[in-house]
């Protein structure tokens, strides 16, 4: 089975792991902080905050921000569910605006027609690892003075216009999460140029403290431990080849996927950096076989693949009724969800797996 995933921990790491367990120094310490350092330069960022994972990264940066019940919080519907968990947690209200069905992030056009000066915060998505249109959506942000967070998740290391996404809003947040493309199992890093936020994400993450048991807000725990951190140190400095391995594994999906009829290839658009976190193609209605089908058909084939995200989020019964959530109809983010397959493109790929992965698209696409 070509796996969708693949996790490995490299010597190095479990060397350091090691000595974090021999230390005897377990909670957040010097390993945390370098961590903190070496991803720096990575984000564009000259403060780098690591929590325990990316859904409370995203707490933290919106509390930082000031968002609480009677705020609004914009984002897209077409996102992991912790995005709008973590604005519902804050009692903050969710509106969503609609995605485009290129980037798969917020549409700027959607953006303008649903902010409005109730909207404390927009939080851009950057799906599968490329940055949504920042110029478009911080435009139509500042128009009404909301301040802009980047869930960066799913995107490490890419680029906007020559700057490293997670440089881009206020503050931005990244997912440490087992398979994203820099992990520690479980964690998440807090980003920002501002000092003052930065600072009140660092007292957010220790309980409100600024010295020992000195209380300047009502924060929590979300500390990272040193063994996570020392899982991720070593990967920083080889993130950028592994992105640049998805890539070239990226790049021989789209070669042996062209002309393909009702496949839709993912495009890296001019001026960004796509760092390939999934490699997320459309079937359309010309395909020869339906999503779910053809998903069946790959599996029976040893291709295995996911759909991220079935639905929208407002979707669900759960957030349909939910007093917090607008329910508005997203009509790309409604077709997107049931046209998205993401297919295996993970750093350690060999380029005959990848022409396996083609090949069964082909035998069963191929009109
Ligand atoms: C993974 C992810 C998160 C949450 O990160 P966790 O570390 O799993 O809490 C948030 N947003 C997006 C888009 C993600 O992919």
């Amino acid at each position: 089975m070509i796996r969708l995933t693949d996790v490995r921990i490299d010597a190095d790491s479990e060397e350091l792991l090691l000595g974090a367990v021999r230390s005897g120094r377990l909670s957040q310490g010097p390993l945390v902080e370098r961590l903190e350092r070496e991803f720096a330069p990575l984000c564009g960022c000259e403060h780098v905050i690591a929590v325990s994972n990316g859904t409370v990264a995203l707490v933290a940066a919106l509390q930082a921000l000031g968002v609480g019940a009677g705020d609004e919080v914009l984002t897209s519907p077409f996102t992991f569910v912790a995005t709008v968990n973590a604005a519902i947690q804050l009692g903050a209200s969710v509106r969503f605006a609609d995605i485009r069905d290129d980037d798969f992030g917020l549409d700027p056009g959607s953006v303008r027609a649903r902010i409005s000066a109730k909207t404390q915060v927009v939080i851009a998505v950057h799906l599968y690892g490329q940055p949504c249109d920042l110029a478009g959506v911080q435009s139509a942000a500042q128009q009404v003075g909301a301040a802009l967070v980047e869930d960066a998740a799913q995107a490490h290391g890419a680029c906007y216009g020559g700057r490293r996404a997670g440089s881009f809003g206020a503050l931005a947040t990244f997912s440490l999460y087992a398979t994203k493309n820099l992990m520690a199992g479980e964690g998440g890093l807090i980003t920002t140029n501002d000092g003052e936020l930065a600072r009140k994400a660092r007292l957010i993450r220790n309980q409100g403290m600024a010295s020992p048991y000195e209380y300047e807000i009502v924060g929590s725990n979300y500390r990272l431990t040193e063994l996570q951190a020392a899982i991720a140190v070593p990967q920083v400095g080889r993130l950028e080849a592994a992105n640049e391995r998805r890539r070239a594994n990226a790049d021989r999906l789209t070669a042996g996927l062209v002309g393909l009829p009702g496949v839709v290839s993912p495009r890296e658009l001019p001026g960004r950096r796509h760092v390939w976190h999934q490699y997320t193609v459309r079937i359309t209605e010309d395909a020869r076989l339906d999503r779910d089908v053809l998903r069946m058909k790959l599996a029976e084939r040893g291709v295995e693949t996911g759909v991220f995200y079935p639905r929208a989020i407002y979707d669900y019964p759960l957030y349909r009724d939910h007093p917090l959530v607008a329910v508005e109809p997203m009509p790309t983010a409604e077709r997107v969800a049931r046209e998205v397959v993401s297919l295996p493109v993970h750093p350690y790929l060999e380029a005959a797996d990848v022409d396996r992965i083609t090949s069964a698209m082909r035998d069963l696409l191929d009109a």
